[in-house]
């Protein structure tokens, strides 16, 4: 059994239409894969439409999430965020950049003030820089309403930026435009990889991953967006029937390291499981998830985290293993994997 649960398409960030990456998918010998969209649910019907025989379609999505600091118990003694909750959604305001060592990776406050190296330990006492990072929400109700308005609310965010971005690059006479980036979108969330686009389309980068170096998207031109609090979207996850795993803990090239002190944390809050197996992470990294998953009881999931052509990853180039698979859909109650008869 060949299994990728982390897959993108167009209707976010990937290359590939819903129901084309279904065919690729069966091309490439998987037997079940998860499509796993930022922020929504939108390709779902199509590539369940798109089924080929003898693949299982495991429907999912990949929210973008923030830890804000340790949680608190609400007032009410439920699970209160770091902060006041009644807005989950929050904006940016930290971003996790490079540092110029190799494997070091630096918090950097509100513009840059100060660095603090994250290493997979604990953050340090004090430590109260958020942490972004991406929740993967497998099998979950989609209807369920609370989930659906927070996916919406990241998705507008999404689109504003988009905007800004858009904005500051004719600022610098660079003529990208907005319905441009909307039409390679194509009718999906609008993101970074869009733009990313443009400017390969001009020649003023060669890839999409060149136009997320630093004098591109990657600082120059990055805005904040808002996220959801992890721990809200655990929650409402969890609400929802789904079952969320923690994506790429360790993918510093995207600025995505996540200390295992706050994944501890997660583990508690109702994260199920982790990928260890993930193009971004080195072999030492999917050890350090594999052992750290064992001490927490976390499961340990592995994924290509396909994108089509915006990245060179093939499918299924890390899987995860058939008796995850098992638990994970015998732990989900929101939806089920869809298989064509
Ligand atoms: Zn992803």
């Amino acid at each position: 059994m060949r299994i990728d649960l982390h897959t993108h398409s167009t209707t976010s960030d990937g290359t590939d239409a819903p129901a084309a990456l279904m065919a690729l998918a069966r091309d490439a010998g998987l037997d079940v894969i998860a499509l796993t969209d930022h922020d929504t649910t939108a390709g779902w019907p199509s590539a369940a439409a798109a089924l080929p025989a003898g693949l299982t379609l495991v429907p999912g999505a990949e929210l973008s999430g923030r830890w804000y600091g340790p949680r608190r118990p609400g007032p009410d003694g439920g699970d209160g965020a770091a902060e006041p909750a009644g807005n989950a959604t929050r904006p940016e305001h930290t971003e996790v950049v490079r540092g110029s060592g190799r494997g070091e990776t630096v918090f950097r406050p509100d513009g840059g003030r100060g660095g603090r190296t994250a290493d997979g330990s604990a953050p340090g006492e004090g430590a109260q820089a958020p942490v972004g990072l991406h929740l993967l929400a497998y099998l979950f109700d989609p209807a369920y309403r609370p989930l659906a308005e927070e996916l919406a609310k990241v998705r507008r965010s999404r689109e504003r930026r988009s905007e800004k971005i858009v904005a500051l690059l004719n600022a610098d006479d660079i003529d990208v435009t907005v319905p441009e980036v909307q039409a390679y979108a194509g009718g999906g969330t609008v993101g970074r990889p869009h733009i990313a686009q443009a400017l390969v389309r001009r020649g003023l980068v060669g890839s999409v991953d060149e136009a997320f170096a630093p004098e591109w998207l990657g600082r120059r031109y990055r805005l904040p967006k808002a996220d959801i609090d992890v721990f809200t979207a655990l929650r409402l996850v969890r609400e929802a029937g789904g079952v969320p795993v923690l994506a790429h803990p360790r993918a510093g090239r995207r600025g995505h390291i996540v200390p295992d002190a706050v994944i501890a944390e997660l583990a508690q809050a109702g994260l199920w499981g982790v990928e260890a197996g993930h193009p971004d992470h080195t072999p030492d990294d999917r050890e350090h998830v594999r052992a750290l998953a064992r001490d927490l009881g976390l499961r340990v999931a592995g994924s290509s985290d396909y994108h089509g052509a915006n990245k060179t990853i093939p499918l299924g180039a890390f899987t995860t293993d058939p008796e995850v698979y098992d638990a994970l859909i015998a732990t989900a109650t929101g939806t089920t994997p869809i298989t064509r008869c």
